[in-house]
């Protein structure tokens, strides 16, 4: 997942007319030069009471700079309106850059009481920026002549970027319009606060505790230590708790015997925010899109797909939902091929039952070991954390030169964190890479890809990038470090590739714009390499013995590379259907949440084996920069198994192709047509076969 939005360039916030600064201006780092290694933020000075000033500070300060743009007597031209206003907003994303960051990551009830207060404030503040009729009329005055101007690709970019942003914002409206417009825009802003906030207090809250220990029967010794060591940090002694988060409800399902303990626990995770409690996302759910449906009817759309997708590569819901449809059948194929191979071992274990959505992940595991000989508690020993980091490190060398070389000098936002200066092949310094590994109460789910501070050029010099990598993988017990999942495995190659992507980054100006189902190439191209068996002769080693992987294990994850596939596949195409079912809509005024998910997923014949991969009420990423765009794996799917085979084509290490990749994709991608990019790099439109070929679909 990549986090990118936290960047845009028009971020926070309002304008006060009367500021006041109870704080000593001294006393906030944010005010003055932070002294620390390469203008790093200094965590070790930060407090929660800092944020809130500093960012009405940064707001005033952007707004002084948008007014002088305005209040310049000379025509606009590209250098005084478009630079001008890519260069403005400075002080304001230093210090947003940091407090979106960490909300995420060490969040608190203070920090969330913060971010609401922030919510309205930068939703006014970004609408007057774009709703602002004089600094539009300059914008659109320098767009006007753009035929008859002299401007570099990238400038072009930008130019039509800036003008479409103010458009797609409502510069064009009327005044009651516009009004309007502001309304919903703080409305949304603060919802999706409640939405997240919400999640968050349903995942930590849903967990099952074991007493007795009869019921930890088929567990892996490993599993049974997190679990007590789960119920010891919740001071529960002498018991077991597994919680949904991913690193302990997987092999809970994957290995637990009590069938009825499996349901509990994958209960827990799916009925997070439909509970009717006071933390129930429904009715935020249906007020979001609500108000998205009327913004966009607003701006002369009928849905909000139609709004979104037309600054996708997609371009319209048309052409997504064809592309789903092509995958689904054979998809929805193979995964019943796949339940009627595990319903076989149910039957011969002669206990009478019938496959269900909470039995999938024993019987998977089962049918692993049975087809492949293949077992994830025999693999994790050689996905040693380190080592894992390790090989991932070697893999950027071997491409692109680069070094990593840990820096404990650089202050953290947390004690886990551990930071790296990531160095070219010369020795010249590219960005600071920050890694945050484990599940905690204050982080939210999932993985993701961030930073403090995009790179960009200024004044002739390379601003330096600092970039997060923040993880819930498996933690290390009291005897034994941190051994990853195969799954794991590939969403630290993942985020590693939004990472390279962060830290490669040469746009000249601040303002990029990423299309959304293209972001995920840089990340999933590198999940490649994770399980090659060249790679893995790299890397994966015992972390007792120190032995590399056999050759027969690696055969054997060769062999098994579509296994279970057909589930992936279909409970990721079933959410990213679900999400376009809810932007699709013209309005969801009268709409039952929990019938219209039904009812969206009746449609396409999902069987009832299988959920989607995110049902509604926790289906973050739609809240979040993946609304009408979580079909965006999928789509990148397309590029990133197609720009592989031009590895695979030569050699795997291939230094040439590597150039080509980061000169054209890793340095340039959202600075550029994306398609135009990925033409430069591979010197064609991508083909879909190597995507089918990977999925088994073919
Ligand atoms: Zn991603």
């Amino acid at each position: 997942m990549n986090k990118k939005t936290v960047f845009s360039k028009f971020v926070p916030a309002l304008l006060l007319a009367v500021l006041c600064l109870p704080l000593a201006a001294e006393d906030n780092p944010f005010f003055s030069a932070y002294n620390t290694p390469f203008d790093t933020p200094p965590f070790d000075r930060i407090q929660n009471t800092h944020y809130l000033p500093a960012v009405q500070e940064g707001i005033k300060r952007h707004q002084v700079e948008i007014d002088a743009i305005i209040a310049n007597p000379k025509a606009a031209t590209f250098q005084n309106t478009i630079e001008a206003l890519d260069n403005s907003g400075q002080f304001l994303e230093r210090v947003t850059g940091v407090f979106y960051s960490n909300l995420e990551a060490i969040t608190s009830k203070e920090m969330q009481e913060i971010a609401s207060q922030l919510a309205p404030l930068i939703s006014a503040h970004q609408d007057n920026i774009l709703l602002n009729d004089k600094l539009f009329a300059r914008v659109k005055a320098v767009y006007d002549r753009r035929a008859s101007m002299k401007f570099t690709v990238q400038q072009l970019y930008l130019l039509e970027n800036d003008y479409r942003q103010f458009v797609r914002n409502g510069a064009l409206l009327d005044e009651k319009q516009k009004a309007r417009m502001r309304d919903i825009n703080r409305d949304l802003s603060l919802i999706s606060l409640k939405f997240n906030d919400n999640l968050l207090a349903e995942t930590n809250s849903s967990f099952i505790v074991i007493d007795n220990k009869d019921d930890l029967a088929g567990l892996p010794e490993s599993v049974i230590a997190m679990g007590a060591e789960t119920a010891q940090s919740m001071n529960m002694p002498g018991k077991w708790v597994f919680t949904t988060q991913r690193p302990s409800w997987t092999p809970f399902l994957q290995y637990a015997d009590k069938r009825g303990l499996r349901e509990a626990l994958y209960s827990a995770y799916f009925m997070r925010g439909d509970r009717d409690n006071d933390q129930d996302n429904k009715a935020v759910l249906q007020k979001i899109i609500n108000l998205r449906c009327e913004r966009s009817k607003l701006l002369g759309y009928q849905t909000p797909a139609r709004f979104i997708l037309e600054e996708r590569m997609a371009k319209t819901p048309e052409a997504v939902n064809s592309f789903l449809a092509r995958l689904w059948k054979p998809a929805l194929e193979r995964a019943k091929a796949e339940a009627a191979e595990m319903q076989k071992i149910i039957d011969a274990e002669q206990v009478g039952f019938k496959l269900a959505s909470w039995d999938w992940w024993y019987y998977a595991e089962k049918l692993r070991k049975a087809k492949y000989d293949l077992d994830d508690s025999a693999l994790r020993p050689y996905f040693e954390l380190e080592n894992v980091k390790k090989g991932i490190f070697t893999l950027s060398e071997k491409l692109y030169g680069l070094k990593f070389v840990e820096n404990k000098a650089i202050p953290v936002y947390h004690p886990e964190v551990s930071v790296y200066e990531v160095k070219e092949a010369d020795g010249r310094l590219l960005g600071i890479l920050y890694m945050d590994f484990f599940p905690r109460d204050s982080k939210r789910g999932g993985a993701w890809t961030g930073g403090f501070r995009n790179a960009f050029w200024q004044k002739g010099k390379r601003v330096l990038p600092l970039v997060t990598v923040v993880c819930n993988f498996t933690k290390p017990t009291a005897d034994t470090p941190s051994l990853l999942s195969i799954d794991e495995v590939n969403t630290f190659f993942h985020e590693f590739g939004h990472a390279l992507n962060g830290l490669c980054a040469n746009n000249f100006y601040r303002t990029t714009n990423t299309p959304w189902d293209s972001v995920e190439l840089p990340s999933q191209i590198m999940e490649h390499w994770a399980l090659e068996p060249e790679m893995l002769n790299i890397y994966a080693k015992h972390y007792k013995t120190g032995e590399v992987i056999p050759a027969a294990l690696v055969e054997k994850i060769k062999n098994s590379s579509l296994f279970n596939q057909g589930f992936e596949t279909v409970e990721y195409l079933a959410a990213s259907i679900l999400d376009m079912a809810w932007h699709t809509l013209g309005s969801a005024a009268n709409i039952n949440v929990t019938r219209f998910e039904e009812k969206a997923m009746g449609d396409i014949g999902l069987i009832p084996e299988i959920l989607p991969r995110y049902r509604s009420t926790y289906f973050a990423h739609i809240i979040g920069g993946y609304a009408a765009g979580y079909y965006s794996y999928i789509w990148a799917g397309v590029l990133d198994a197609d720009a592989f085979e031009a590895f695979k084509e030569t050699s795997l290490f291939n230094k040439k192709t590597a150039a080509s990749f980061r000169k054209n994709i890793l340095e340039k991608l959202g600075t550029e047509e994306a398609m135009a990019l990925y033409k430069k790099f591979r010197g064609r439109e991508p083909k879909i076969e190597p995507l089918l070929k990977k999925r088994g679909l073919l």
